[in-house]
């Protein structure tokens, strides 16, 4: 986590933030979107509470965090000023999740975009459960094939292709669990200099929505979290309704 000392101040962290979603409506709508659509969830991993405390007086409320030990120190400090209040924040898992850490992110997060496995699916349905509360739920989707990408094979998912038979039967199992409601699709793009490497990636991830919702009506289906710091304005173009931005608004991260 950064120190103190090296934390954005608040007023430029207002301007940078500002700044995002001012950039985010404009593109919203000269793509002939509502930005209303597309919510801002501000990844807070490797930032200080205090940089959360601001954006959240600032008015925001979608925060983001891929690490369940980090996040879980974050909301235990931040639950007491922030949870009391009547608009609470509203916590984002987006990264890789070992099985082992299911029960703790259950009772963290209200969504998880890193559903990567029926295993970890079954965990969450089984500890939401014991929370009695539902948790909406991702499915992570490998579009890219890259090896390090976590996430549901769908390089080649075109309807009669033996990966969306495959598909369609993990999304059975999935929508049968209790307490879980499948929201959507969550991707990452390859980490390239150019943004417009992220396109086709995109394109993809909503092409295999559309496909999911015709084939599984009864299920909800609206998001595609998909678009960082730096292919977000694509992400946006492509159909994204949520976009996972640290950067941008709180600067260069200290990875240590
Ligand atoms: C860190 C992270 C982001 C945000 O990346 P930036 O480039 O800082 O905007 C988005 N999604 C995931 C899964 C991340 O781990």
């Amino acid at each position: 986590m950064r120190k103190q000392h090296d934390a954005l101040s608040s007023d430029s962290l207002a301007i940078s933030y500002n700044a995002t979603l001012t950039h985010i409506k404009d593109i919203a709508e000269r793509s002939g979107r509502t930005p209303d659509d597309i919510t801002l969830i501000a990844v807070t991993k490797n930032q200080p509470v205090e940089a959360i405390e601001s954006l959240y007086k600032l008015g925001h409320r979608h925060f983001g965090e891929n690490r369940v030990e980090e996040a879980s120190a974050k909301i235990e400090l931040l639950s007491a000023q922030m949870q009391s209040n009547n608009s609470p924040p509203i916590w984002h898992m987006i990264g890789h999740i070992q099985s082992r850490k299911a029960r703790t992110c259950a009772s963290l997060f209200n969504h998880i975009h890193s559903v990567d496995t029926i295993k970890l699916a079954n965990r969450l349905s089984r500890f939401a459960s014991e929370h009695e509360t539902t948790l909406s739920i991702l499915l992570q989707c490998n579009i890219s094939g890259e090896h390090t990408k976590s996430g549901f094979t769908a390089t080649d998912a075109a309807l009669n292709t033996p990966q969306w038979s495959n598909l369609v039967n993990i999304i059975s199992q999935i929508a049968d669990l209790p307490n879980l409601i499948i929201a959507g699709l969550m991707t990452m793009a390859p980490i390239t200099d150019n943004p417009e490497a992220s396109r086709p990636i995109f394109q993809n991830l909503r092409i295999l929505k559309d496909q999911i919702s015709q084939h599984f009506p009864q299920l909800p289906m609206n998001h595609l979290s998909m678009g960082m710091s730096a292919d977000y304005a694509i992400a946006i173009q492509e159909g994204a309704t949520m976009l996972r931005i640290g950067t941008s608004i709180f600067g260069h991260r200290n990875t240590k």
